[in-house]
């Protein structure tokens, strides 16, 4: 009681009055006073307070630990006679809107020293700051911020799985954001593209149609939509569909944004398929204006043996003309794969002999030959595979204009009927043929014109597919060419295979041996392969490359007969980047002679998109030096 007499009774008033929650205590941490607000806040009279030890009064909470507590934070302040602040403090309270439950009140607390004239404590003031409210209010600010991270995380992940480039650009159209495939396609980083803008992808033949359609969007706030071709990171320029829309909020344009979509596949398609309808009314018109003309003669004469003459020509200008229509029939029917086959067994000599003799009728100035025929049972489609023998016949007669022989030969090769038919006519230059690969392909010839639509080998090939067959050719430009097909005698069946773990594989089309010299496998195939056959063995490859851990191929195919084209795009597309993953990192491709053999292998590696150095090589020797040297 006589520290109360310590300070003067104005002072205690003041802190009793004062707004804000005061506790005035003596050194000895007596309770002096207390203000109106802290005994409102804790439910006391100031004559409960008053001259009461602080700890008696609060005892500390054996919860929190001594150095957070208020005993650490007052003997500080006796101690070192400075102010203390004390930990954020939590309190749980009864909610005063609902009974029973509780709300969370945080207390800044602090206990200030005032000295007196010598320096020694003269009494501490316990400062209580209710923040509970700036708590919640931060806590709600921190939830937001952190929804929004998360959506625009969510969104950034969107906007990078779309297939499309997306990107933003301000009101004014400056460019402020782009998805990752943009930069993928344009090879450049986000912060390159923001200050280079798109104008100086687009081709410079689009630009000015770009331009203006962009300002005139930019003027009205309008949706722009536009097509142009991107000049993508190989430097080739591709078709892309440009749209953009404008945020409108308010009345006020706030940012744009924009997508570009990739058409070239159906443009060039597009391109394609009016170029072919070009080509196709105009072998359709041909015959027909025959016909006219024919018939225009016909009513006009009167001698009976002219009149046989127009008839004939007549009729083989219908002829024509229901061929050229039976073509586009048929490749409607395989493109919606409603191609269907009657197969029987039949015996393979009889077409043969048969699609000679009705071509060698239709061809008097072309001497055909059937040099060795094939007189063995098969099971197939007989009208189907005669069609593939007549197309294969009379391309040979037709392309060799200045007429000689045409030779058909048939053997048997590895449980395969291999059929080839042979000209001595314009032949088809090494660059064109990569293109007779493609379907609908046509090689263009400057100097002559020969009538077709380029359909005949699609429709051949879809044929042989069918019956788990390809095709194939060899030809010389000005020397002929022959073209050759191949029909499995067997289906396909499990493989019979020799197998010593990991080290060793051999069936009837692959080899594969783990060079542990060189580290790297050795895989040899042979003879003739399809798309099961590639695949199976391709994923024996990717067993052993795994299982010795080893980065490099040494690929023959040398021995390898006719062509794999049905595999090419699962190997470039699925099996490399599968292999790749597995550890490959240098493949050398020793190619076959067979032309489309290595435009099958040029496709896959075409297709693929990855970083396994693929070299193609024309003899052993100089793969087995590269591969050595990686
Ligand atoms: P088309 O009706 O144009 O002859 P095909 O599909 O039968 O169609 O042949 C496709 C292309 O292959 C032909 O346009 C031609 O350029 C080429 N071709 C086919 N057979 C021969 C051949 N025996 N000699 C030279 N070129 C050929």
């Amino acid at each position: 009681m006589e520290q109360l007499a310590v300070l003067p009774a104005a002072l205690l008033k003041t802190y009793e009055t004062v707004p804000g929650l005061y506790l005035v205590l003596s050194p000895e941490l007596t309770v002096l006073t207390a203000s109106d607000a802290y005994l409102a806040a804790q439910g006391l009279t100031r004559a409960e307070v008053k001259g009461r030890d602080f700890f008696g009064l609060f005892p500390q909470d054996p919860l929190i630990p001594f150095e957070l507590g208020f005993s650490a934070s007052l003997q500080r302040v006796l101690d070192t006679r400075q102010p203390h602040q004390l930990p954020l403090l939590r309190l749980e309270l009864p909610d005063p809107d609902y009974k029973g439950n509780t709300v969370s009140r945080y207390w800044d607390i602090t206990h200030t020293p005032f000295l007196d004239e010598n320096g020694a404590i003269q009494y501490i003031i316990q400062y209580s700051f209710d923040v509970s409210n700036l708590i919640s209010e931060r806590k709600k600010v921190e939830q937001r911020e952190k929804k929004i991270a998360a959506s625009e995380k969510h969104l950034e992940f969107l906007l990078n799985a779309m297939p499309q480039q997306v990107w933003t650009a301000t009101a004014h159209g400056i460019i402020n954001y782009v998805n990752e495939i943009c930069c993928r396609d344009f090879g450049q980083s986000l912060e390159e593209l923001r200050g280079v803008g798109w104008q100086s992808f687009v081709h410079p033949d689009d630009l000015p149609a770009c331009i203006r359609a962009w300002s005139y969007a930019l003027g009205q706030n309008s949706e722009y939509s536009v097509e142009f071709r991107l000049r993508m990171a190989d430097g080739q320029y591709k078709w892309h569909l440009g749209k953009a829309i404008p945020l409108i909020e308010s009345g006020e344009l706030k940012m744009w944004m924009g997508t570009n979509t990739n058409i070239d596949i159906q443009k060039s398609n597009e391109q394609r398929k009016d170029e072919f309808l070009a080509i196709a009314s105009h072998e359709l018109k041909t015959p027909l204006t025959s016909i006219k003309a024919f018939n225009q003669l016909m009513k006009r004469t009167n001698d009976p043996e002219k009149l046989h003459g127009f008839v004939e020509k007549s009729a083989s200008n219908i002829f024509r003309l229901e061929q050229l229509i039976t073509d586009l029939l048929d490749v409607t029917k395989i493109n919606s794969g409603s191609m269907s086959f009657n197969k029987a067994e039949f015996n393979f000599n009889e077409i043969m002999q048969r699609a000679v003799d009705a071509v060698q009728a239709v061809s008097p100035d072309h001497e055909l030959l059937l040099e060795h025929s094939i007189d063995l049972p098969y099971h197939g489609d007989l009208l189907r595979i005669e069609q593939v023998l007549i197309n294969f016949l009379t391309n040979a007669v037709k392309y060799s204009p200045n007429g000689g022989k045409v030779l058909m030969k048939g053997k048997i090769q590895s449980d395969n009927i291999v059929v080839s038919v042979q000209d001595f006519g314009i032949g088809i230059a090494a660059f064109e043929m990569e293109r007779l690969f493609d379907r609908y392909y046509r090689v263009d010839n400057e100097d002559l014109r020969y009538e077709g639509l380029g359909l005949g080998l699609f429709i051949c090939s879809e044929i042989l597919k069918a019956h788990q067959g390809s095709f194939w050719l060899e030809s010389q430009l000005d020397a002929g060419s022959t073209f050759y097909f191949r029909l499995p005698l067997k289906e396909y069946a499990a493989v019979d295979c020799q197998v010593e773990r990991h080290q060793f594989y051999k069936d009837d089309s692959l080899t594969v041996s783990y060079n542990k010299v060189n580290h790297r496998l050795d895989a040899y195939w042979t003879g003739f392969n399809n798309k099961e056959t590639v695949q199976h063995g391709a994923m024996v490859m990717l067993g052993m490359l795994r299982a010795n851990e080893c980065s490099k191929i040494l690929n023959d195919n040398r021995a390898v007969l006719g062509t794999w084209s049905d595999a090419s795009e699962w190997v470039g597309e699925i099996w490399f980047p599968m292999i790749e993953k597995g550890g490959l990192t240098h493949f050398a491709w020793i190619n076959s002679n067979d032309v489309f053999c290595q435009l099958s292998a040029k496709k896959s590696a075409d297709l693929y998109i990855g970083n396994v150095d693929i070299q193609f090589f024309g003899e052993i020797q100089s793969a087995e030096d590269w591969i050595n040297s990686k």
